[in-house]
């Protein structure tokens, strides 16, 4: 125990102070001025995301990381235009036809449905962070958990959280839907892709909508896991200091943000994201049987390439042990 207390000393910087985070409103990057283009929301490419929010809304809802007409997904679609979910609809009910468009200062530019009243959260991460092309917020009962308690996860337990994940930062709680609510994110989404709410659930984003979700999920479940552990009256192993190394540059290789970085690795990791594959959402097959049809067949070689990144890292974990 002594010995796993100590080598996760170095990770256990504490969670997220102000100071370890820049102040995310760059000048400029109000886009107040910035004509929206409404025609976005009839492309092909809009509807193509159109039917992976849908999807990502099902497995949501699917996973019960929803609740009534809880959570709300957007993807960045224009310089100035958000696709979003709509107000008061369940996530397992979305359609094509019930989505928004909105500009980056909430105003609804499209369709027929009232936006989200959460949107306001979602566009301070995409003028916070330009490499977001989507944002997810839900409420997955075991991140929940933490998220009431404070508590955010202790770090370098599973490889797949480290990666995709890595450290949580916990925002205030503000009522949910105010522009004080969407700006308690501001100080910690550029160097985390996934932020508790404190009393209320989390939100994350991603270079696509599945991704989003995904990050919910490994969240989820690592949250899951770590309390069905704390019930063995076992203590929890941790990985070492140069296994947690290799797992670092395999998140760098993915572009994937981490508060752990300094500087130059996260212009490092920023500039991999380029290069990230697109995924998208398979849609969720419902236990009675469904058409379960792929929105996109490349989706299934990235999840490959993913999957096989960390199974790499889980083996030469074990190899170097
Ligand atoms: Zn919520």
């Amino acid at each position: 125990m002594k010995n796993a207390e100590k080598s996760t000393d170095i990770y256990s910087r504490e969670v997220v102070s102000m100071r370890d985070v820049e102040k995310t409103h760059a000048p400029g990057n109000s886009s107040s001025h910035s004509v929206s283009n409404p025609r976005l929301f009839d492309t092909p490419e809009a509807e193509a995301i159109k039917e992976e929010i849908c999807a990502v809304g099902r497995k949501l809802w699917m996973r019960q990381f929803v609740d009534g007409n809880g959570g709300n997904i957007s993807y960045r679609i224009g310089p100035n235009e958000i696709l979003c979910t709509p107000t008061m609809i369940s996530k397992y009910d979305l359609t094509p036809e019930a989505l928004c468009m909105v500009d980056l200062e909430g105003r609804q530019i499209a369709g027929t449905m009232e936006r989200t009243s959460e949107i306001y959260l979602h566009l301070e991460i995409y003028k916070s962070v330009p490499e977001a092309k989507s944002v997810l917020h839900c409420h997955p009962p075991h991140a929940t958990a933490y998220a009431i308690t404070g508590k955010v996860p202790p770090n370098m337990i599973i490889p797949e959280f480290e990666i995709f994940v890595g450290k949580v930062a916990i925002a205030p709680y503000k009522t949910p839907g105010t522009a004080e609510f969407a700006e308690t994110v501001i100080p910690f989404v550029k160097q985390h892709n996934t932020v508790l709410l404190a009393n209320h659930g989390t939100v994350c984003w991603a270079d696509t909508v599945t991704h989003a979700e995904w990050y919910a999920e490994v969240l989820e479940t690592y949250c899951w896991t770590l309390m069905l552990a704390s019930q063995l009256g076992a203590p929890i192993s941790y990985i070492s200091e140069p296994q947690g190394s290799d797992l670092m540059a395999i998140k760098k290789r993915h572009g994937l943000p981490d508060a752990r970085f300094d500087d130059s690795e996260m212009s490092e990791s920023r500039a991999a994201n380029l290069k990230t594959p697109r995924a998208v959402a398979l849609t969720p097959t419902p236990a009675e049987g469904g058409t379960g049809e792929c929105a996109d067949a490349v989706g299934e070689v990235d999840i490959e390439l993913i999957v096989r990144s960390v199974t790499e890292a889980v083996l030469k974990a074990i190899r170097a042990k």
